[in-house]
């Protein structure tokens, strides 16, 4: 008898997503989380009454049944619905040569895009046609039905064959990239930039190099579902999955490092904690990216040696700098939540400080904050290769930070007279707190150069999930991981209960 039928390690969203499921289905689950927090990228944490987020603020879909947000669906299984808020415009795009409101109805957003190039308005609308057929393709085999086997095929076979057929069409721009499709209506320079903007923003990779049916979910959700913020920010969604775990008695244990998988005779047989306890089970996934898992929680032996050097080859997108600031609110009642704000039209936006992203939270729930404040989240992408806690680093930190400062001013221009906390995170911190390699967003794999990898590995018994696995990065993908995961390790049976 071991002491569980599956183990977890990390209580990211794809890690907790997959416990869940698997409580579920009746498995006896322990999740091991290094941190006293959980929720990985997404957790929120407080400091003198403010409730930030971590990482992701934009969600879509939390309250609306006809979302194909694969976290809704768990939430939903998992009798653990949560409460959100939606707004509409969803964001603005501040560039150097004015500012685009980005709206939910297509119409109101392409009239914004119209005022800046009218027949790059006209060729956005083609592309996010095409798009749009891709969404409705999608929509017909919901994610909780997918499993990453063989059996895979009967299922879609027997269950959704005309959603199969409605795929066939438009298969080859499910393979492609967004920037195949864009290539084919799109030739203003200006909407080009814009469509790379938008997928740098999930990928963290350019049009060219994001998968196609990525941005057909972000279009379809913001023109077809809801764009919502959780009630109590990303930790209500973090805690809304713990409560599921619980609920169907799964088991999370905080403050939880795990040191090493145990492997024997090529199957896993548990883990070993950082206090040197060992825990049993015939399963384990490891929610750590495949950096982690492959350098960090297995010995080299454990892998196929060509193997381990090909995962571990896997480029990653770079870490981030972070400002968490709490401000005084008086004058601020017309503040909208969402900005991006590029700074330099000339220089590329994926170079570090150049696109800046700014959250509000506090503008649609004010108990983020104590009354008469907000609290920011502010964050660009920064190399992880450089950063050392030297005697430099206080200096280094304030000087990298000054982007996120400038692009804040845009938005609130006496920001500085305002500010009552002021919290900077450097890629250290981000390795530190989010237990990442090199504080990365998550593999850089370009649409057409390689494809994520799915959960299996070539130990038996171990399973991965989270955003260095198929789908992606982004929360409806991690979840997306964790589904296919828990459902791979149940029979298609059990699955098809909660369909
Ligand atoms: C700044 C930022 C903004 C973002 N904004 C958005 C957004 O607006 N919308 C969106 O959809 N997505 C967004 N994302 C992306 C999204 O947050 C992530 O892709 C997703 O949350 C990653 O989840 P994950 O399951 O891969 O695991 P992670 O969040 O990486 O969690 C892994 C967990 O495993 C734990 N762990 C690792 N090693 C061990 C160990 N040895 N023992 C025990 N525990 C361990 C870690 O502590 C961590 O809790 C953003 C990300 C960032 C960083």
């Amino acid at each position: 008898m071991q002491d569980f039928d599956a183990i977890v390690i990390g209580s990211g969203i794809g890690g907790l997503v997959a416990s869940a499921m698997l409580a579920r289905y009746g498995k006896r689950v322990l999740a091991c989380e290094s941190h006293a927090i959980p929720g990985g990228a997404a957790h929120s944490f407080t400091l003198r009454g403010f409730h930030f987020d971590s990482g992701p603020s934009f969600y879509c879909g939390l309250t609306d049944a006809q979302s194909l947000n694969p976290l809704r669906q768990v939430l939903d299984i998992l009798e653990e619905p949560i409460a959100a808020i939606a707004y509409d415009p969803l964001g603005h795009y501040h560039f150097p040569e004015g500012t685009l409101p980005v709206y939910a109805d297509a119409k109101k957003y392409l009239d914004a895009v119209a005022k800046f190039s009218p027949q790059g308005a006209q060729e956005l609308q083609k592309f996010q046609q095409k798009l749009l057929v891709l969404y409705e393709a999608l929509r017909g085999i919901p994610v909780v039905a997918l499993r990453s086997d063989w059996q895979l095929i009967p299922v879609l076979l027997t269950r959704y064959w005309p959603s199969l057929l409605k795929m066939l069409p438009v298969a080859g721009a499910i393979a492609g990239s967004a920037g195949d499709l864009m290539d084919l209506d799109v030739r203003d320079v200006w909407v080009r930039r814009l469509i790379d903007l938008e997928s740098f923003l999930l990928s963290g990779l350019k049009a060219g190099e994001t998968v196609a049916p990525e941005i057909a979910f972000m279009i379809g959700e913001r023109s077809h579902s809801t764009v919502d913020y959780p009630v109590g920010g990303s930790g209500a969604i973090v805690d809304a999955l713990v409560r599921g775990l619980r609920r169907w008695g799964g088991e999370l244990r905080l403050g939880t490092h795990v040191d090493r998988i145990l492997v024997s005779s090529g199957k896993v047989t548990g883990i070993r904690l950082r206090n040197g306890e060992i825990i049993t089970a015939p399963i384990v996934i490891s929610n750590a990216t495949i950096w982690d898992t492959y350098t960090k929680l297995l010995q080299p032996e454990d892998l196929p040696a060509s193997y381990r050097q090909q995962a571990i080859a896997t480029p990653a997108v770079d870490s981030f700098m972070h400002l968490h600031l709490g401000i005084k609110a008086d004058g601020l009642e017309k503040l909208t939540g969402h900005h991006v704000v590029v700074r330099d039209s000339n220089t590329d936006i994926t170079v570090p400080g150049n696109t800046c992203m700014i959250s509000i939270p506090t503008v649609w729930d004010q108990t983020l904050a104590p009354p008469g404040h907000h609290a920011i989240h502010a964050y660009t992408l920064e190399p992880y290769a450089g950063w050392v806690r030297d005697e430099s680093y206080q200096e280094k930190k304030r000087e990298r930070a000054q982007s996120l400062f400038q692009a804040l001013a845009k938005i609130i221009p006496d920001l500085r007279e305002r500010i009552v906390l002021e919290s900077i995170g450097t890629p250290l911190t981000h390795a530190r707190f989010l237990r990442r390699d090199r504080g990365t967003y998550g593999p850089a794999i370009a649409a057409g150069k390689g494809t994520f990898p799915g959960p299996q590995t070539p130990i038996g018994g171990l399973y991965r999930v989270g955003d260095s696995t198929m789908p992606g990065i982004g929360v409806p993908a991690v979840a997306a991981s964790g589904i296919l995961c828990a459902n791979t390790l149940v029979s298609p049976q059990e699955t098809a209960r909660f369909l």
